[in-house]
């Protein structure tokens, strides 16, 4: 019996009848929707806005989140397949589902008012309501304690300072979560656009994600309201609480790119014809892509397992490390040797690996770098914080 190529340990088998429904529901989508017009989108910097009323419409937003808000109560496993799919076609349309999702209605969801819940989360997963997610600034993004952007209590207000660098649907975003220092540590408000001081500039000369807007945002004195703070958390472990959640659906999404990437590649070597036969049947490229498939395999069954122990709350951060460090180096390593076996064709965005190349870039380097992720590993090993 032939194995399937990217499934070489039947790794779907270990899937429920419904997580294999949506991951066959958002193939179809990125096969028939996506993929026709990424290219383009990325050659022209444009990301394919018009694809939010569908995204919504599947149920790609808030996934996770209680059919009371809008969300559609899938578990862990099956949100990680969402980004799976998403990313087979492109790491923007990915990133777009993982801030609105995890980013946005997560923080609303976990530290938010019932009032605030009520008011956000149902327009944001039908899509009518996008957000952004602004805790990154221009000094370092590694090191978030050291953050300048300040909010003051002003009577029945606060009072926004300072800026935000890299945000992620900054300028399509009708609302922002916003990470301030208070005289109370870090808090989180819901900034809206339009409020007077607020302002989003979109970050042009990517040579990544290119397909996704990425954003600086500016606060002058904007005034929000306190029915903007989210009530329930305070400190730097708000943001973080988040990013563990964007990071656990990253680990899932980059496994769609090297699949991506890998196919491609198979194709093309077993087709080009140099010195009187396929580049597919010279050893090298069999250990190249053999290797390939041994990676893919490995991250497939490393977030099985992480999807397993996060519904069974027993998902710890370092694990979520391990995995996007891992699986952010398989792809990029994959798609930069996919871009060498097409060759001069391997450059262009006629052919996707070099779009997923230069995609997993930011992947590999927003949501924690891989450095950071390698010090939380060796953090855990040593008990030593080696930051
Ligand atoms: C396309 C894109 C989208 C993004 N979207 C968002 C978003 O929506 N919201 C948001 O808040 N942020 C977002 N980010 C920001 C992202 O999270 C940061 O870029 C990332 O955290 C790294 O921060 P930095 O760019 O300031 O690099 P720096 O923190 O300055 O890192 C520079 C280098 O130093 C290394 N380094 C860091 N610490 C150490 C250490 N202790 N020891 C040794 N080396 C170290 C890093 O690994 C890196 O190589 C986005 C970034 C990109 C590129």
């Amino acid at each position: 019996m032939a194995l399937h190529p990217y499934d070489l340990y039947d790794v779907r088998s270990l899937l429920s009848e419904e997580e294999r429904a949506v991951q066959d529901t958002v193939a179809r989508f990125t096969d028939e929707r996506v993929l026709p017009i990424i290219g383009d989108a990325f050659d022209q910097g444009r990301f394919p806005k018009e694809l939010i009323p569908e995204i919504a419409e599947l149920g790609l937003l808030g996934s996770s989140l209680p059919e009371e808000y809008g969300g559609g109560g899938l578990n862990s496993v099956s949100y990680g397949l969402i980004c799976q799919e998403l990313e087979r076609g492109d790491s923007g349309i990915r990133s777009f589902v993982s801030v609105q999702s995890s980013l946005c209605m997560y923080p609303i969801f976990a530290y938010g008012s019932e009032e605030q819940k009520k008011r956000w989360l149902p327009d944001m997963a039908a899509g009518k309501v996008i957000g952004c997610f602004g805790l990154t600034e221009a000094h370092g993004g590694s090191d978030p304690a050291n953050m300048k952007t300040n909010a003051r209590k002003d009577g029945g207000d606060w009072v926004l300072n300072g800026s935000k660098m890299w945000i992620t649907n900054g300028n399509v975003a009708d609302i922002a979560i916003v990470w301030a220092q208070t005289d109370d540590g870090i808090q989180g408000f819901v900034v809206e656009k339009g409020m007077a001081g607020f302002a989003a500039q979109e970050i042009k000369h990517k040579m990544s994600l290119r397909a996704s807007v990425t954003s600086s945002l500016f606060f002058d004195n904007v005034r929000v309201p306190e029915a903007n703070r989210l009530p329930n958390v305070k400190g730097l472990k708000g943001p973080l609480g988040c990013l563990t959640q964007a990071r656990y659906g990253i680990t899932w999404g980059p496994i769609g790119a090297a699949v991506a990437c890998l196919d491609e590649a198979l194709n093309y070597s077993k087709e080009r014809i140099l010195f009187d036969r396929p580049v597919a049947a010279t050893q090298s490229a069999q250990l190249k892509l053999a290797d390939m498939a041994r990676r893919i395999t490995m991250a497939q069954l490393l977030v099985v397992q992480l999807g397993r122990l996060k519904d069974a709350g027993k998902m710890a951060p370092t694990q979520v490390s391990l995995a996007k460090w891992n699986n952010c180096r398989m792809a990029i390593d994959i798609a930069r040797q996919c871009r060498d076996l097409l060759g001069g064709a391997g450059i262009t965005t006629e052919h996707v690996a070099i779009r997923h190349a230069l995609n997993l870039e930011s992947v590999i380097t927003y949501e924690g770098t891989e450095t950071v992720h390698q010090l939380v590993v060796g953090r855990e090993l040593t008990g030593i914080n080696a930051f």
